[in-house]
């Protein structure tokens, strides 16, 4: 093998990360890793810190524990945000009611975002709680609103239910108002780095649970309940990018998943009449699902967690790298590019003496460059603190050193704004604390 020039540089090894990460001196490119990242002949021990404090759970015939399946609880309620319009229909006709009555309950509820049958004034009184009780039923309840960066950063926590807690976070940009939305209550890929996957999976949420999400947030913002709107702007302003990084894995919930994004896009009244291009479905690596997502003739921004661009450090920190390998994933996301003309973004939460190195981001635009060219952008985001993690953030000049050789390389490159980390509510932060579950038990 070639000595790659890159591959002897070093930088010093830091102190350790709040005592408990180790660096083992320098970091080097191991020579045993070729460019697509195996593991060659004579393969010696990468060397990086050793982390302490954290095992790989793995299942009885020693495989990295993953949930794919929803563990089996009593379904959701079904709710109008859950059928097709025609479904819609058919099911007010059930009720006894006119079928035309569905658009007129579709239009309260996907552009007045209203469920209140006080609401409801072009319905005769007589029908209004048949109609609500059978066609939208209560999916959240409100249990907690936590705000930061002057209220323009909204973190709600939500009871479905059978109890279970999940949360969507709401934020103001210059120009447009994103929501991070949950699709599964906890998560099933274990990534070691992210809260919501340390607690493991609860269950799938439904189409309808995912739009509420929305819906309610939308309420808030038309109620004039999110901060940061300049005094003169008197426009109507609503949710217009949706982020599917809040907990779960979407891509593990597809069907429930793709049907909420349906309902998204559908002009209203019969959906929510967003653009496809504002909703971003972001995943660990499903490569199957990747595959079908660039078949469904929808362009929503496609996101891969990447977070490694080798197999030896990216089967710790995803574990379902196990099932489908770096090489694997970066294939699925450049055909979904191929597919769609949809430019992918790559997400990478640089933590400190573990991926951050220099090697890995010239590593990694070799992989994206060999690809390709324009199909691509990398999001380095510095890792969110998750309660009793060994892990931490890297250093200013190392993330900066890291965006810059993927730029250099012709990787569009920016480091991501994190919002909400006092309120718990970025990337990775979201879980379910006893401190939640006792408010959520104190509603009733
Ligand atoms: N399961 C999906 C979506 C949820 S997480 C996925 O993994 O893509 C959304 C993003 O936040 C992912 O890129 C995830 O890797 C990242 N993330 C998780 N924990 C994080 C942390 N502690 N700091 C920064 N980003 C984190």
């Amino acid at each position: 093998m070639t000595e790659n020039p890159r591959a002897r540089e070093t930088r010093p090894a830091t102190a350790p990360a709040q005592g408990k990460v180790r660096a083992t001196g320098t970091q080097v490119r191991p020579d045993s890793l070729s460019a697509n990242g195996s593991q060659g002949a004579g393969a010696q021990t990468q060397v990086r810190p050793k982390t302490e404090g954290w095992t790989q759970q793995k299942d009885a015939e020693g495989r990295p524990l993953l949930q794919f399946a929803s563990p089996k609880r009593g379904k959701p309620p079904v709710h109008l945000a859950d059928l097709t319009p025609a479904e819609r229909v058919e099911k007010v006709k059930e009720l006894g009611l006119p079928g035309y009555r569905a658009k007129q309950l579709s239009t309260h509820y996907f552009t007045h975002y209203t469920s209140n049958p006080a609401d409801m004034t072009d319905l005769p009184a007589g029908i209004r709680d048949d109609l609500v009780g059978g066609m939208l039923p209560s999916l959240l309840t409100e249990v907690r609103r936590l705000e930061t960066d002057r209220g323009d950063t909204i973190k709600f926590l939500w009871r479905l239910h059978d109890g279970a807690l999940v949360e969507s976070v709401l934020m103001r940009y210059p120009g447009r108002i994103t929501l991070c939305v949950s699709s599964q209550a906890g998560c099933g890929m274990n990534c070691p780095f992210c809260a919501t996957g340390q607690a493991g999976l609860t269950r799938n949420m439904s189409t309808a649970e995912i739009i509420e999400q929305i819906v309610r947030a939308n309420r808030l913002i038309a109620e004039g309940g999110l901060g940061g709107k300049k005094a003169d702007d008197h426009s109507m302003e609503r949710v217009s990018n949706i982020v599917f990084m809040g907990m779960g894995e979407p891509l593990a919930n597809y069907k429930r998943v793709m049907d909420a994004v349906r309902v998204m896009v559908a002009a209203q009244p019969d959906g929510l009449g967003m653009s496809a291009r504002g909703i971003t479905v972001s995943t660990v690596g499903l490569v199957p699902a990747i595959n079908k997502l660039a078949d469904e003739g929808i362009p929503v921004t496609f996101a891969l967690s990447l977070h490694a661009p080798d197999d030896h450090l990216r089967n710790e920190l995803i574990p379902v790298n196990s099932r489908w390998k770096v090489d694997e994933a970066l294939d699925a996301a450049y055909g979904y590019y191929a597919k769609t003309g949809r430019r992918v973004s790559i997400e990478y939460a640089l933590i400190k003496d573990m991926n951050d190195h220099a090697w890995r981001a010239d590593l990694l635009a070799e992989k994206l460059n060999a690809r390709g060219r324009g199909w691509v952008h990398v999001n380095p985001i510095p890792l969110n603190p998750t309660p009793g993690s060994i892990w931490t953030s890297s250093d200013k000049d190392v993330q900066n050193e890291f965006v810059r050789r993927l730029n250099d390389a012709g990787i569009p490159t920016t480091l991501r704004d994190t919002r909400g980390k006092e309120i718990d509510g970025a990337c990775g932060q979201l879980v379910a604390t006893t401190e939640d579950e006792a408010a959520a038990a104190a509603i009733g």
